[in-house]
This record gives structure tokens, C-alpha cells and sequence, in this order.
């Protein structure tokens, strides 16, 4: 339906049903400058990534970064994107591919990296999460009453294996961070990682404390990660272009410090406006915005805080 048929018949109908249809509307077709924004990239050999985007500016919005990993039995996609994004992301995939997708991995619940995982799901489909983040899932619109049925068929608690020799794929979770139930996607012949949202820009990041997600964890989530896996050296995250392994160790100090900065300030009884306002503990971290600082200060309070 066009849009303008939609305000047409919302008119048609009354104001009272306005609320209600806004709630029960669909996601939002691709727009053009989001369709424009979404290429697909080689990362290695058989590896490519569908770029995402920042979720702003909304207009070109479209959701995370895409894993398109092509084995020998087919294709292995990583996240989904939003609702209504599964056209456009088979369209390119059947640009580098004519073999069909096999398996769906979700790095965490978030609309904007299961938004499509509908459009994938079938009877040939293997669709494979963390435990904690199936839970989250079946809590969201998309996957309660009939669609539970596009809920994922395989989890997994600390470590899942999946393929072998050169499709292989080891999938890590280390503990709580973005989420309480994000992976760690390894593609191990090519020294890959996939991190999703637990990587997902240069910024403060977005601690989902209403999905078990935690500013105080965080760090110490991906350190066991630099520890306990060798052998990597690339790494797709959740929102950004292909970083390198050391780049994500720059983001592992960032988080610490901010988790070391804020509960010093709440210690010291300073608001969240006066922690946010000082900055200087962000100096050694070049390349880096503030603009999502705010709120992370305010979910490690109301973490430390009990809230
Ligand atoms: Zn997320």
C-alpha cells in the first residue's frame, strides 16, 4: 500500500484509530537513501558484510551490519537487519552467490539485527542464537503468537561450533554486555571475528540494562574474548566499517575507563551531567565521539544504583 493511501484511509477511518494503527503499522518499507547506503563488501575470500549504518540520521537507517559467510553447503548469514530488510539483503547476497542461505546467527535480540530474520526462516533454515537471547526475543512483537514460529530452532550456552575446516565457525559468548545474550562470531580460516553491538562504534555504546545488558561487565566480556581466542585480526561490528583486532582492545580500555570514570563520579556524589561533563579521561582516545556518552553514564548509575 503507498502511502498515501495509508493517511488516506487513516483519515477515512477517524482520529480515534490513529494511535492504534501507528502501533500495529509495519516497519517501514527501505527508503532509497538507506537501499543506496547498503552495499556489499568483500572482507575475505568467501566472507562479506552488507554494510549497516548508524541508527542516525533514521532516514538511511537500515540496521547492522550483514555477515554473508558462503561454505559449501550455503550461505551463512549474521543478523538481518530491520523488518522489511530480507529483499534487499538477498538481493545481495545473490550478487556475490547463487548458493542458497542455510543458516541464520543473530549476534543479539535487537530489531535492527533480527528485524528480517522472518523473511529467512523456513523448513531448510537452521537459525542459531544464545539461550539468553531466544528469551529476549520471544519477548518482542515479531516473535510472540503466530510468529513464534520465526523464533530461532539451536542455542547454545558458552561455546557452539558450527562447520568444519574452512567453514568453520565458532560462536563465543563470554558473558553480559550490549545484551545478556550476545555472540561472538569466529570465522576461524580467515581470522575473522563478527561482534555485532558488543563492538558496535567508536562511542560510548548502548547498555541495554532491560535486556540483561551491563556497563559494568562489559569490559571484563570482551577481555575474556582478547584472552581466550587467538588467531583473529579483522573484526565487523555492529555499525561501523571493518575495524582490526587492536581496535577492539582500544575499545576494551574505553569501556573500562568509562565504567572506572562514572562509578568514580557517582562515588563522589557527582550528577550524571558533572561525570558526563568531564571528559578528559577520553583524551587518550583518539577518533572517538561523545555523543552517546550521556546515556551510558546514566545506565552505569542506575546499574550501581540498584534501579
Ligand atoms: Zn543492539
Amino acid at each position: 500500500m503507498t502511502r498515501a493511501l495509508v493517511l488516506g484511509s487513516t483519515v477515512l477511518i477517524g482520529v480515534s484509530t490513529i494511535a492504534l494503527s501507528a502501533l500495529q503499522a509495519p516497519a517501514p518499507a527501505p527508503s532509497a537513501a538507506a537501499l543506496a547506503a547498503t552495499r556489499i563488501e568483500k572482507v575475505k575470500d568467501n566472507l562479506y558484510v552488507i554494510t549497516g549504518s548508524s541508527p542516525v540520521p533514521r532516514e538511511t537507517f537500515s540496521g547492522g551490519n550483514v555477515g554473508v559467510f558462503i561454505t559449501e553447503k550455503g550461505v551463512v548469514v549474521v543478523d538481518t537487519k530491520l523488518a522489511n530488510w530480507g529483499p534487499a539483503i538477498l538481493e545481495r547476497i545473490k550478487s556475490v552467490t547463487t548458493k542458497p542461505v542455510v543458516t541464520i546467527i543473530n549476534t543479539h535480540t535487537h530489531g535492527d539485527h533480527t528485524g528480517s530474520n522472518e523473511f529467512f526462516a523456513g523448513a531448510t533454515v537452521e537459525s542459531v542464537v544464545h539461550e539468553n537471547t531466544k528469551t529476549n526475543m520471544a519477548r518482542m512483537d515479531a516473535f510472540k503468537g503466530d510468529k513464534a514460529k520465526f523464533l530461532p530452532t539451536r542455542t547454545y550456552k558458552d561455546k557452539l561450533t558450527l562447520g568444519s575446516g574452512k567453514d568453520q565457525i565458532d560462536l563465543y559468548h563470554f558473558g553480559a554486555g550490549h545484551t545478556n545474550g550476545d555472540t561472538f562470531i569466529v570465522y576461524t580460516a580467515l581470522r575473522t571475528l563478527h561482534a555485532g553491538d558488543m563492538f558496535p562504534w567508536k562511542d560510548a555504546p548502548f547498555i541495554d540494562r532491560s535486556n540483561g545488558g551491563s556497563g559494568r561487565a562489559w569490559p571484563d566480556t570482551i577481555k575474556r574474548l582478547l584472552d581466550g581466542v587467538k588467531n583473529v585480526d579483522t573484526v565487523i561490528g555492529g555499525h561501523q566499517p571493518v575495524a582490526g583486532w587492536k581496535d577492539l582492545a582500544t575499545f576494551q580500555r574505553f569501556l573500562a575507563d568509562l565504567y572506572a570514570h562514572a562509578s568514580a563520579a557517582q562515588k563522589a556524589g557527582k550528577t550524571v551531567d558533572q561525570a558526563v561533563a568531564d571528559k578528559t579521561w577520553m583524551g587518550k582516545y583518539a577518533g572517538y565521539d561523545s555523543t552517546r556518552l550521556q546515556a551510558a553514564v546514566q545506565a552505569i548509575y542506575d546499574e550501581l544504583s540498584g534501579k
